[in-house]
């Protein structure tokens, strides 16, 4: 605007040059305020146009991303619970005849993605209720006030609409404990919320679904009775659960020799969205090499991209390569020689991701309990990697830093958590921030540094007695980059075979004694 104005300016008085700086001050007295009136009238606009509009979005029932119950897969606790609030909705008078009380908020918790968002999908293409569906994070806008409004507003809305189900996803973004930042808008939001839900009676047939990633991290007055009162988990799929999901994600894929069982048993711990992942990633492995049909090393390089990350051109000089060679096999070895801990998969000294070298460890069976001999033992094949280092090149490098951020993270909750500490006094006080003593704190810390003190003397140990077998996995890494099952078992021999050496007492009793 300023240009275009000035142009017409000067054209009319053919005298003035551009240096003129007399008559530029009176130019810029006349019209600076003009200018500037419309700069900030412009920006006003832009900013009402910016501003979001408060109507909640509303998904139709079968809409055109009609996610069927049949596409979730695993989930069966969470489905099943959610299929009732869909029976509920269809008919309502027969459970009402009952005397039955309708569920009015429903937590779906669990970590990400293990198909939260897909369960409530699901429940809005099923159930032929309206669906509002927001994510809180919307609700915290950068404008003061507009959160709680778009609360209002939404509830507001499905009332009017009822049969409703309103969905709430991510809903730590709004619901984390409050005061414990000073967000204003975000507690305001909360507490609109809070007063919605006590707000709706059972009479109304609007159901409230939220989906959190982290259940501890929530505000507990949204838990108390009333408001979210039922909650689910939905966790990581099992064995079962995660070959249903793979065969989902396959059902529209042209397989050839593919047995999912095999996939499903190597993947534990992986959630719904990674096998998704996978799936997908084996799909266009296939379409690389130009095939037809997808094949198990399709699935084998998939699990690995996934799970490792991609290959990176990161190049290593010899002593390194050496070096990762040494840590890697370190981790393999104790790996294999150490009894309840996960078998090696697949070692390799290419750099993937971040990692310079990694050992894929995948886990046969899904195990929920953990002795305390068995997280010791993990821990040692945490450290046996920089164990490795410091006994071949009598030094450790930077190399060794997840592994031992991990080793923390073990020897934290055997401390704090299942008080596999050496006493007992060291068993958290209580569950919810209870305040603790420096001197129990201390305590914990010397606990903590004692186990993770204890696996790497374990680690040292069975390397040095294994020395032989480490040359060999190191050579065998450094002459071809990878070790796959085939090429461990050889290596091993014997070795594999038993569990312990048998005799070799100190390695017992470092694995058993409870430290004092
Ligand atoms: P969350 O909301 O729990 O973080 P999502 O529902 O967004 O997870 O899941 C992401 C994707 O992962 C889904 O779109 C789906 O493709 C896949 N997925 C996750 N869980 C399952 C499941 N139980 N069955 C089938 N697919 C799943
Ligand atoms: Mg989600
Ligand atoms: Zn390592």
């Amino acid at each position: 605007m300023p240009t275009s104005v000035l142009i017409p300016l000067l054209a009319v008085m053919p005298e003035t040059h551009w240096y003129d700086w007399d008559r530029i001050s009176l130019w810029l007295q006349t019209w600076a305020p003009i200018i500037f009136m419309g700069l900030l009238v412009f920006f006003i606009w832009r900013t009402m146009r910016m501003m979001p509009r408060t109507k909640p979005q509303e998904i139709e029932p079968a809409s055109k991303s009609s996610i069927a119950w049949s596409d979730v897969a695993g989930a069966d606790e969470a489905k099943g619970e959610l299929q009732e609030v869909v029976e509920f909705m269809r008919d309502p008078a027969r459970f009402k005849k009952l005397g039955a009380r309708v569920p009015k908020g429903i937590m779906l918790h669990g970590p990400p993605g293990t198909g939260k968002t897909l369960l409530a999908k699901a429940v809005a293409n099923e159930s032929g209720a309206r669906f509002y569906s927001q994510s809180a994070a919307s609700f915290v806008e950068m404008f003061a006030g507009l959160g709680a409004a778009r609360i209002r507003r939404l509830f507001a809305e499905a009332r009017k609409n009822a049969p409703a189900i309103v969905f709430i996803d991510e809903i730590d973004a709004v619901a984390g404990v409050r005061g414990s930042d000073n967000n204003s808008e975000r507690e305001q939001t909360l507490n609109q919320l809070l007063v919605e839900l006590d707000g709706m009676n059972t009479s109304e047939n609007v159901v409230v679904i939220a989906a959190s990633n982290l259940l501890e991290k929530l505000d507990p007055a949204l838990l108390r009775p009333g408001r979210f009162d039922r909650q689910v988990l939905v966790s990581a799929p099992d064995v079962t659960g995660r070959k249903a999901i793979l065969a989902v994600h396959t059902r529209s894929k042209p397989l050839g020799l593919v047995d999912l069982e095999i996939i499903a048993r190597q993947t534990a711990g992986l959630t719904g969205a990674e096998l998704a992942n996978i799936c997908n990633e084996a799909a266009i492995g296939a379409a690389r090499d130009s095939r037809d049909l997808i094949v198990q090393s399709d699935f084998d390089n998939a699990l690995e991209r996934v799970v490792a990350g991609v290959q990176s051109r990161r190049a290593l000089n010899d002593h390194e390569r050496k070096v990762v060679a040494y840590h890697e096999a370190g981790h393999a070895l104790a790996a294999e020689v150490l009894p309840g801990v996960n078998r090696v998969h697949k070692v390799s000294i290419v750099p993937r991701g971040r990692a310079l070298g990694y050992t894929l460890n995948l886990p046969e069976e899904d195990r929920y309990l953990k002795t305390r001999d068995e997280l010791i033992n993990q821990m040692a094949v945490l450290l046996a990697g920089r164990a490795a280092e410091q006994i071949i090149f009598g030094a450790v490098t930077t190399g060794a830093s997840d592994d031992l951020s991990r080793v923390a993270d073990i020897s934290r909750s055997m401390v704090h958590e299942f008080a596999m500490g050496t006493t007992i006094k060291s068993l958290r006080i209580s569950s919810h921030g209870g305040e603790v003593s420096d001197r129990t704190r201390e305590m914990r810390d010397e606990e903590q540094q004692h186990l993770a003190d204890q696996a790497m003397r374990l680690a040292h140990q069975l390397l040095i007695q294994y020395r032989g077998k480490l040359e060999q996995l190191a050579r065998h890494l450094l002459d071809t980059e990878t070790l796959d099952r085939d090429a461990i078992d050889e290596i091993m021999g014997d070795v594999g075979a038993m569990p312990l050496p048998a005799g070799n007492h100190n390695l017992r009793v470092v694995a058993t004694s409870d430290g004092a």
